[in-house]
């Protein structure tokens, strides 16, 4: 046993990484039985058109309401998760999650798009591919309605099995969003490579637009003339709003209109819309 003052300082690190380990290990096991007893529940972030303020889409985001420890942040599980092989599983749950939620929304007269975020390691599972192309045939949800939100990471380099999954999705009807963009990488080249719908910009590109406007403009300017819609990410003041306006961002998302939202509160959220903030605006402001 290793005491304080002692030469071996390796010790308490192995200590240390012990317990990181034992706390894995604890982690690991209390997501399996959430998994089982369905701990988990899907909240909605609308997405609102600079064109109309209505809702047009929304993301889902997971939340994990432990019995202890209360509601968790993916960004505490979602690692685990990746590191310890449930994360294809939780996955599952998500997308027939998402699916029946699109249908429930569609009935209600709701039209609406839902996105679904995936990891990159889910994209390592080869029957991730299947179990999404089954969806509308199983439940009868409509494809075109749901997108998948993937980081720029999973789509560089030449990687021919990422390829086909994305083809694969966007043949079933499927809609593909980049995540994040414009903050890890400077080769753009995937954006024409892939069938790629909507690019989300990273909300820290819009946290001080003085200083990241013009990076941030010619992100729009890409995106329009590569014909992929621009979402912005993360808009919580009103001047980024006016300024996302101004240079033809096509949808915000951000707590200036809502945070994500249980599916009850969602719904009369999406049916509220947000024309009001935007009315508000100079109409030279409004996007065409
Ligand atoms: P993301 O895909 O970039 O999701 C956006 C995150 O930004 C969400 O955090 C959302 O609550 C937060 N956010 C939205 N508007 C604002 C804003 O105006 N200001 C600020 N500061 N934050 C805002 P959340 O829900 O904690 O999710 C974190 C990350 O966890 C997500 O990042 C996503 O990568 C991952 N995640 C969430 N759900 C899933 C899932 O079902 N599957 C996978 N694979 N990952 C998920
Ligand atoms: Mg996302
Ligand atoms: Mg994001
Ligand atoms: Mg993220």
């Amino acid at each position: 046993e290793a005491k304080a003052g002692e030469k071996n300082i390796c010790v308490p690190f192995v200590v240390r990484m012990r317990h990181k380990l034992d706390q894995a290990k604890a982690l690991k096991y209390e997501l399996e039985q959430a998994l089982e007893r369905k701990d988990f529940t899907i909240y909605f972030q609308p997405r609102v058109c600079a064109r109309s303020g209505e809702v047009v889409s929304a993301e889902a985001l997971m939340r994990w309401h432990h019995p202890e420890r209360g509601e968790i942040e993916p960004k505490h599980f979602i690692p685990v998760a990746e590191n310890s092989g449930l994360i294809n599983r939780l996955g599952e749950w998500v997308y027939r999650e998402v699916a029946s939620h699109q249908i429930e929304f569609a009935q209600q007269g709701l039209d609406l798009s839902l996105s679904i975020n995936v990891s990159p390691l889910q994209f390592r599972d080869p029957t991730i591919l299947g179990k999404i192309l089954e969806l509308p045939e199983k439940t009868g949800c409509d494809p075109t309605k749901i997108a998948f939100e993937i980081t720029e990471s999973v789509l560089l380099g030449e990687k021919s099995d990422v390829r086909q999954a994305v083809e694969g999705l966007k043949s079933a009807g499927y809609k593909i969003m980049v995540d994040d963009f414009g903050t890890g990488y400077s080769n753009l080249q995937y954006l024409q490579d892939y069938p790629i719908d909507a690019i989300k910009i990273d909300r820290k590109l819009l946290r001080n637009i003085d200083a990241t406007g013009s990076i941030v403009r010619l992100i729009l300017t890409l995106a329009s003339v590569l014909k992929i819609r621009s979402v912005a990410e993360g808009v919580e003041k009103t001047e980024q709003l006016e300024w996302l306006l101004q240079n033809k961002c096509n949808e915000f998302q951000g707590f200036l209109f809502s945070e994500p939202l249980p599916k009850t509160k969602f719904f009369a959220a999406a049916q509220a819309g947000h024309q009001k903030l935007l009315v508000n605006l100079p109409p030279e402001l409004r996007a065409a």
